[in-house]
């Protein structure tokens, strides 16, 4: 008989349910019917009519709703924290900070969807004024959003929210390590708006996240890493269904000479090691301009050894919520340190499942792991750079391009135009998350699509464009009653707006 061994932590199926498990005691912490091929044409069956029946609400009425869950969350964030915590080992106060910025981005949705989505006339054509010219952003139907564990709120609600103000039905298929807070969402939506099943959450594995990006519905959303988001492509292609992906990154800090270095070094801590460093946008990378390396390094780690690790509910780093994951984080610490780093907090011995203490290794190699790859760890990977112009060549050098920080106090801004990567926060970390009017998102392998602000609704909504004819053209040129002198007058119509211009 062959044994698998189950770390701790890790969720698990049994019968047609899925086990959730405590990353602390691998204690359950629920468990939810496992929803497969048929859970998933169940779901999208209900939620055609569901979404015809929410997009007829139109932006008030579901701006309403949408509201009335934010407050729900809200008075409820509590509750849904200690849930976080027991389920991904989150702290609480990252679990209220996470709970907090979902609400203003889902009550910025709904509030903003009108204006960017609502129908409108634009400019006609001065060249044809027997037209005039409309356009609306129509909601794609049902959207389907794949989400994570390490923001099992902000993330999902990230594409859920703007999903639902642009007038679509979603099922939502949250993480096999935090189904309990994706089923408390859904539950909260249902209490907001018991009318219809506009928000459905399903359960499962990849097996069923990968039917649900085969199952018909009209867009896909994945939160994840940028593996299995090319599965996610690859199955959506059969169908020509869109996809908005957000795969991860291997985010970069520049600190420059004139950098306030105590600010840059709290940021820099937080940024890298809060949520046990399990962020996408966490910082991973540091390039120190070599001037005040030696000052910053010493801060970081003035900082970082401040830092409690353990499962309270109030220490500062919890533990890795993915077992499996512990061992990538060793890997790269080791890669580091065989390659020629040294670590000046922490290292391999810091790793003490499940938890991870501070890790900050300096000179690290350009070849490493721990520069190349996403550790999602408590980590943080410093090198010394001649200047900032080397310290952005680096930065911009990996293939992830999701986040960034600067630390500059007269250039900031300008360094931050040069790093290639979706969102760049000046003088601190992460500062972009919370923005609502800010998009989020990133570059190369880090995905495509937006969700937040005036882009991420757009990004759940098709353009739809009506030239209307208001009166009889003098100069048709749009039927064969056009005439013989048609290409003589286009000719000079086109030389007269844009021939004249050198
Ligand atoms: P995955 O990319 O494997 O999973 C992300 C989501 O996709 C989960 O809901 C998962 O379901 C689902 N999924 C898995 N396989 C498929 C599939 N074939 N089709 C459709 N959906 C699928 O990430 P993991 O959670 O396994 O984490 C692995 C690593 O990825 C992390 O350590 C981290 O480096 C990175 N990551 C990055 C995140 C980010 O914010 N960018 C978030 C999470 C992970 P299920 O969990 O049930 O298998």
């Amino acid at each position: 008989m062959v044994t698998v061994t189950r770390p701790p932590g890790t969720p698990y199926v049994k019968g047609d349910q899925l086990v959730s498990t405590s990353p602390f005691s691998g204690g359950e912490v629920g468990r939810f019917q496992v929803a497969g091929e048929p859970g998933v044409a169940r779901a999208l069956a209900a939620a055609r009519p569901a979404g015809r029946w929410w997009h007829d609400l139109g932006f008030h009425g579901r701006r309403v709703r949408i509201r009335r869950f934010v407050a729900l969350l809200a008075r409820q964030a509590r509750e849904i924290a200690d849930l976080i915590h027991a389920e991904t080992g989150k702290p609480a106060v990252d679990a209220l900070l996470e709970i907090f910025a979902a609400a203003e981005h889902t009550a910025a949705a709904a509030r903003n969807a009108r204006r960017v989505l609502g129908p409108r006339r634009v400019p006609a054509n001065p060249t044809q004024p027997e037209f005039a010219a409309r356009l609306e952003y129509r909601p794609y139907g049902v959207v389907g959003v794949i989400g994570p564990w390490n923001y099992p709120v902000f993330t999902p609600l990230g594409s859920i929210g703007c999903a639902l103000a642009a007038g679509n039905a979603v099922i939502f298929k949250p993480s096999e390590y935090s189904p309990a807070v994706g089923e408390r969402i859904g539950s909260i939506f249902a209490t907001a708006v018991p009318e219809a099943p506009v928000l459905q959450v399903i359960h499962g594995d990849g097996q069923t996240g990968a039917a649900l990006c085969r199952s018909g519905v009209d867009k896909i959303a994945f939160t994840g890493s940028t593996a299995t988001a090319k599965a996610v492509m690859a199955a959506c292609a059969d169908t020509l269904t869109p996809v908005v992906l957000e795969c991860g990154g291997k985010d970069a800090a520049i600190v420059a000479a004139d950098a306030d270095l105590a600010s840059a070094a709290a940021s820099c801590v937080w940024g890298g090691m809060s949520n046990a460093g399990q962020t996408c946008v966490g910082i991973e990378r540091i390039y120190v301009v070599d001037a005040v390396a030696t000052e910053f390094v010493s801060l970081l780690v003035e900082r970082a050894r401040r830092l409690t690790v353990g499962p309270a509910p109030d220490a500062d780093i919890g533990p890795i919520t993915m077992p499996s994951q512990i061992a990538v984080i060793k890997r790269h610490i080791e890669d580091a340190i065989a390659r020629g780093a040294r670590a000046v907090i922490g290292g391999a011995e810091a790793v003490d499942p499940p938890f991870v203490r501070p890790t900050i290794l300096v000179d690290v190699p350009d070849d490493a792991l721990a520069m190349r790859e996403e550790t999602f760890g408590p980590t943080l990977a410093v090198r010394r750079t001649a200047d900032v112009a080397e310290a952005l060549r680096l930065a911009n050098a990996g293939a992830y391009g999701l986040g960034a920080a600067v630390f500059s106090r007269a250039s900031g801004a300008e360094i931050a135009e040069l790093t290639r990567c979706g969102m760049t926060a000046v003088n601190s970390a992460l500062s972009f998350t919370g923005v609502p009017s800010l998009p989020f998102g990133g570059v190369g392998a880090s995905g495509f699509g937006r969700v937040h602000g005036d882009d991420g609704l757009r990004e759940f909504a098709w353009a739809k464009s009506i030239a209307r004819r208001r009166f009889r053209s003098p100069l048709p040129m749009l039927t064969f009653d056009r005439g013989p002198k048609a290409a003589e007058r286009l000719e000079r119509l086109l030389l007269l707006r844009y021939g004249r211009s050198r």
